[in-house]
């Protein structure tokens, strides 16, 4: 299986609109984030975790040629918004998307892209999508997705845990019954936004306390604000843990 980061900033993206700090004036490439998002290919498919509203971008720069299914962590405007951006992939594979998303996340798809769900204009070119809801660990081509509840805030919202990786966006608690699902881990993804505390997002400092206690092999860092330097914020961190960045790719056994 192949892991790439098609998105690693937080909900504004990085650059932010009309900043002109340093990370957001700066050249490196790795200061540059999009959306948050990770793309899984193995056995010939390609599935995608959130449809960013930068996907477009993320699918073009990736060269992505197919997309057989989009799960969702949650149905906030950074994680949604680039569902319709799929639509090639319908018209190329002629098949329904297949999309995952727990009830309440499906309520919210449901009301945000009404005229997906609801197929009601009459003149083609519509995304058509297969919805399941998640209510339990699934199968993807043979792959096991285990959900796992974390709060975002006061919201419930989902991470997956998958070939002993684990990718946890968009969470300030990960409550204590669920930190054996994240134990034993090959690659830990975490939200880790900045250093100054947020009500809804997790910091450096945080999802540093949990790498040392779920000692995962290694861990990465998204879901990335403009007040951490990449490189900077990288020289800092333990040798196995890194922010990742847009574009990152992990091969796993
Ligand atoms: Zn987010
Ligand atoms: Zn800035």
């Amino acid at each position: 299986m192949k892991l790439t980061f098609l998105g690693t900033g937080t909900s504004t993206g990085v650059p932010l609109l009309g900043c002109r700090c340093s990370v957001c004036t700066s050249s490196a490439p790795h200061d540059k984030r999009t959306r948050p998002s990770l793309m899984l290919e193995y056995s010939g498919r390609t599935v995608v975790i959130d449809t960013t509203p930068d996907f477009r971008a993320q699918a073009l720069r990736e060269k992505i040629e197919r997309v057989d299914a989009i799960v969702f962590t949650h149905a906030h405007a950074d994680h949604v918004l680039g569902l319709d951006d799929v639509r090639p992939f319908f018209f190329r594979q002629r098949t329904p998307i297949p999309i995952y998303a727990d009830t309440r996340c499906m309520q919210s798809l449901r009301r945000i892209f009404a005229y997906i769900f609801e197929q009601t204009y009459a003149y083609g070119g519509i995304l058509k999508i297969d919805p399941h809801l998640i209510d339990g660990p699934f199968d993807l081509w043979e792959q096991r997705m285990i959900p796992i509840t974390v709060l975002h805030g006061n919201l419930p919202v989902l991470g997956f845990r998958f070939n002993n990786t684990a990718y946890v966006t968009d969470f300030s608690t990960i409550p204590e019954e669920t930190l054996p699902l994240l134990e034993g881990l090959d690659v830990l993804i975490l939200d880790a936004l900045r250093h100054k505390p947020h009500p809804t997002h997790s910091t450096v400092e945080n999802s540093l306390r949990l790498v040392e206690q779920l000692k995962p092999a290694r861990a990465y860092f998204t879901h990335i604000a403009h007040e951490l330097h990449h490189e900077e914020t990288n020289a800092g961190l333990p040798p196995n843990v890194q922010l990742a960045y847009d574009g990152l790719k992990i091969e796993l056994n």
